[in-house]
């Protein structure tokens, strides 16, 4: 038996055949339970003999985990970490998600001992340096966004909305303004946007964008109607369509005449960073994706960290607790200590790691270097907005913000759809853009490369973009359909898996 036979778990010792797919040191990863084997201990040990039971009474079974030894526990996880496809190992265009690269100083920065070693419950004397860094990340993001009121501790940006439209509910309360039960939501709009405000109880009524992709003064006045009921409008900008929102100046002066709020969605802050402060344009609320814009690690990497910035109007209502410096001191704000606020949204004050990681990121780049991000980041949407128009149908005219957005259109008159294309990447070596979102745009392809991919990668990705169109023209459709065929798990039969998915193993 060779060195590399005795490696490979996965090959009958008795036969030396090879039981699945492993070739070579590509390794078919089973299940732990798979590997297993009865006559051999693992977790469960043997009860020891003529040893008499010492606690008295209860003995332990068997806890049902696999037998298997240390060192093939290891193996099994380190192997399935390498399957995981990841900003680090390819280019990763999906839209709306902004996956770009995490850069290693921000790590750094996190594991440094005196943050990532603390507790949240220290007296707070113990960990002032770790409250600067927040306080200090709330003066940034203050500045950027040209909004004085700022609450660190939404874990996601789906969290910073509901801590947003909390405190546009809060607001309307103390004001009270119970005849403010409608929030207004584009139909572009990114789906936990209108899932929030109806979670805080409002009424959604919906702006239509169909023909120019954008919230037009129009539309949105016929949504509005008298204003009367209307307590707010939320609106992603860039929108989902990758489009910035030309008419919105005009739109909140309407919005804040009826006594409304205006919320923006700024998860794609990305495209806009020390170019313009929203707060400028007349936003109340905005959260902020720090895993996104700012570039914190996110997806399988870590947790998310939403951050709300506010207007002056609205900062008695923000979530507690707040960092305050007083002299040279920094603490939280207590509990009670603001009663007009809308409440605590989680145990302690936010992922604090996340914080670090964003000033870390805001430092290396400063206020030169933030705008240079979303230059790069519009730069290349539009490189590829406009090497791909030929070849695939663009829905809306450009130009773009952060986002390239192409339809099916053309390659659907040959009989190849957007999840074909999507397929097509993975066999080509890359991970497909966002498919089918936005909503209002049929077969939509959504792509983001960010400002962190050079022009090879980018290039690389348009050749491929080109290659499946000219075989879809072509007529390749057979092809198509069964992509991809070099992946590990080729065409899955998706409606089966998300309609039936099997979230157990069990004996075959
Ligand atoms: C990503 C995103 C969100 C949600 O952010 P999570 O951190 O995933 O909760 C909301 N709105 C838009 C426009 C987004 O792109």
């Amino acid at each position: 038996m060779t060195n590399a036979a005795a490696l490979n778990d996965n090959m009958d010792i008795d036969t030396m055949e090879i039981q699945d797919d492993t070739r070579g040191l590509h390794y078919d990863e089973n299940l732990l339970y798979e590997k297993e084997r009865c006559d051999r201990p693992g977790v469960d040990l043997p009860p020891p003999e003529g040893t008499p039971l010492r606690t008295g009474f209860e003995a332990r079974g068997d806890i049902g985990l696999s037998q298997v030894s240390e060192p093939q526990v290891v193996r099994h996880f380190v192997r399935l970490s390498t399957k995981n496809y990841s900003i680090d190992s390819g280019f990763f265009p999906l839209g709306s998600c902004t996956m770009k690269h995490n850069p290693r100083i921000n790590e750094k920065n996190a594991r440094i001992a005196g943050f990532a070693h603390i507790h949240p419950m220290q007296p707070e004397s113990t960990v002032q340096g770790a409250l600067a860094v927040m306080h200090d990340l709330q003066g940034w993001l203050a500045e950027l966004t040209g909004l004085p009121g700022v609450c660190l501790t939404p874990a996601a940006g789906a969290h910073g909305e509901l801590a947003g439209v909390m405190t546009i509910a809060r607001a309307h309360e103390l004001q009270g303004n119970t005849h403010k039960k409608v929030m207004l939501v584009p139909d572009s709009a990114h789906g936990t946007n209108p899932a929030t405000a109806a979670m805080c109880g409002f009424d959604i009524r919906v702006i239509p964008t169909k023909e120019t992709g954008r919230v037009t003064v129009e539309a949105f006045k016929e949504a509005l109607g008298d204003g009367n009921d209307v307590a707010g409008m939320m609106v992603t900008n860039p929108n989902t369509c990758g489009l910035f929102e030309t008419d919105i100046a005009e739109i909140v002066d309407l919005l804040h005449d009826a006594g409304g709020y205006f919320y923006c969605d700024g998860a794609n802050f990305n495209a806009l960073v020390g170019k313009i402060r929203p707060g400028d344009f007349g936003v109340d609320v905005m959260h902020l994706n720090l895993h996104k814009t700012f570039s914190t690690p996110h997806g399988g990497g870590g947790p998310g960290s939403g951050p709300i910035c506010v207007a002056e109007s609205l900062r008695p209502y923000i979530p507690s607790p707040l960092v305050l410096k007083e002299g040279d001191t920094y603490r939280l704000e207590r509990d009670g200590e603001r009663e007009t606020q809308c409440g605590r949204l989680k145990g302690f004050q936010g992922q604090f790691g996340m914080h670090v990681r964003a000033l870390s990121y805001m430092l290396s780049h400063g206020a030169d270097g933030l705008k240079q991000v979303s230059e790069d980041a519009v730069l290349n949407a539009n490189y590829i907005q406009a090497s791909l128009k030929d070849d695939f149908h663009a829905p809306f005219e450009g130009p773009m913000m952060h986002e390239a957005l192409f339809t099916e259109k053309y390659q659907k008159e040959h009989g190849v759809t957007t999840l074909d294309i999507a397929k097509g990447l993975i066999e080509y070596g890359m991970h497909p853009m966002t498919v089918y979102f936005p909503l209002v745009v049929n077969g939509a392809m959504l792509i983001e490369p960010t400002e962190t991919e050079g022009k090879d990668a980018i290039d690389r990705f348009i050749d491929v973009m080109k290659k499946l169109a000219a075989d879809a023209r072509n007529g390749d459709v057979e092809k198509f359909h069964n992509y991809p065929q070099s992946a590990p798990t080729k065409r899955l039969d998706e409606v089966t898996a998300a309609r039936q998915p099997k979230l157990r193993w069990s004996e075959a």
